[in-house]
């Protein structure tokens, strides 16, 4: 890389974020540097779902506008490149009259901000999913619009995408931990553990869970925990063929749009298994393209000063047993034997995410929690407006 090159901005971390922002820099004209610290982004935009479910965000707020804006450009990028989304939909599955009532009540509020949905019979349901355990569902509630992704090839597709599309304003450096940002001479100036210096108008800094290497006195006043989140994914079915996302009964316990309901209120805790609320278990689904299905996941926390606490090296197995046993009650697989299973962390914050600026260059933004696939693409776009004053 020329090292006297001239950027209008610096991007720490290839993850959803750090994509994101580069992307739509990149849409207004700017010069972007990428720099990743590791050979390939592997930490929480390469371990999730893939589920892009802006149904899991209050109707009407914010950061449901941020996800239908990122599922719009996820399904825009993809004509132009195949980055791996598919459009299959999100199917919430009730599992008791209780859950189906606030699904009928999210269907209403999502109707008043104009956003479709389909409320299923149990019958509807189990024709168009007939894997589902019938003695399980109630109905479901069903997004058509929603999308998936591939988390493992996802952002390596994105940065392709980037360089292909941008190849004169679009640089990427991998392996390169970024040691140092500071403003020097009214320049945002960063420096690379290999001692290379590089310099732009702003530097946005997306290190995810990483609070050792820049500004760990910012982070440590700043409210930001993680969550280690334990996920499974089975052999390839031979037979069993889920289409897009699936969510479950727990999970509208658990998903914020939920609770914006009023009948949330009559869901009794004492139905959750206690160990289900004591690991902060809700059941998803998601198939892969080579016909492994993602089972997950569970959620544990601590304050960022306590994250190698929770355990960078082994997974409970007690944990996923418990996700095994919640999963067989709802779906029947032809192939429950784990291929793999693996944990992902990321960090979130209670004003759903945070961002702090220093000396108007430098912008740390990280802490979007478990909603950074669907809402990223669209945070991303209001927050370079937002930064360079367009
Ligand atoms: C198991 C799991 C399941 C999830 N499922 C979903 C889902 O289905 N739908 C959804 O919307 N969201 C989901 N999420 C949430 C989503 O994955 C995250 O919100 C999102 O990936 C966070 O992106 P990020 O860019 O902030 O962080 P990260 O993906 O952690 O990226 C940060 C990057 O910065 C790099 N970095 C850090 N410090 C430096 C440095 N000093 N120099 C250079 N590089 C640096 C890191 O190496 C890393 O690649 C899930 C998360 C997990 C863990």
């Amino acid at each position: 890389m020329n090292m006297t090159q001239e950027f209008d901005l610096l991007v720490i971390g290839a993850g959803a974020l750090g994509i994101f922002h580069a992307y739509h820099a990149l849409k207004a004209g700017k010069k972007v540097l990428l720099l990743e610290k590791d050979k390939r982004a592997q930490e929480a935009t390469v371990r999730n779902f893939g589920q892009i479910v802006p149904s899991g965000l209050i109707p009407g707020s914010e950061w449901h506008e941020y996800g239908r804006i990122a599922t719009e450009l996820y399904k825009e990028i993809q004509e132009d490149f195949n980055i791996g989304i598919r459009n299959n939909g999100s199917c919430y599955i009730a599992s008791t009259t209780t859950e189906m009532a606030v699904l009928e009540e999210l269907q209403d509020k999502f109707k008043a901000v104009d956003y479709h949905s389909e409320l299923w019979t149990k019958a509807q349901l189990l024709d168009k999913y007939p894997m589902v355990q019938a003695d399980y569902a109630t109905g479901a509630l069903y997004f058509p619009q929603e999308v998936s992704a591939e988390p493992e090839i996802l952002i390596h597709r994105m940065l392709e995408f980037l360089l292909l599309k941008f190849p004169q304003q679009f640089s990427y450096r991998n392996n390169c931990p970024v040691v140092d940002a500071a403003t020097r001479s009214e320049q945002a100036t960063i420096t690379t553990a290999d001692k290379q210096v590089y310099k732009a108008a702003h530097c946005i800094i997306c290190s995810g869970r990483e609070f050792k290497l820049l500004f760990p006195e910012v982070f440590a006043g700043s409210g930001l925990i993680v969550s280690k989140l334990n996920m499974m994914a089975t052999c390839p079915q031979q037979h069993t063929v889920l289409p897009g996302n699936i969510l479950t009964g727990l999970t509208i316990r658990r998903y914020e749009s939920f609770t914006a309901c009023d009948s949330y209120q009559a869901l009794d805790p004492a139905e959750v298994p206690q160990d289900c609320s004591d690991y902060g278990i809700h059941i998803l689904f998601k198939q892969r393209v080579d016909g492994s299905v993602i089972i997950g996941d569970s959620h544990q926390y601590a304050p960022i000063a306590d994250q190698d606490d929770l355990s960078v090296f082994y997974n409970d197995m007690h944990i996923n047993e418990i996700m095994l046993r919640e999963a067989k009650k709802i779906m029947q697989l032809d192939n429950w034997n784990i291929a793999q299973n693996w944990a992902g962390f990321y960090a979130q914050h209670e004003e759903e995410i945070s961002c702090h600026t220093i000396e108007d260059r430098i912008h740390i933004v990280t802490g979007i929690g478990g909603k950074g696939m669907t809402t990223s693409a669209g945070f991303a776009a209001q927050n370079i407006r937002k930064i360079f004053n367009h």
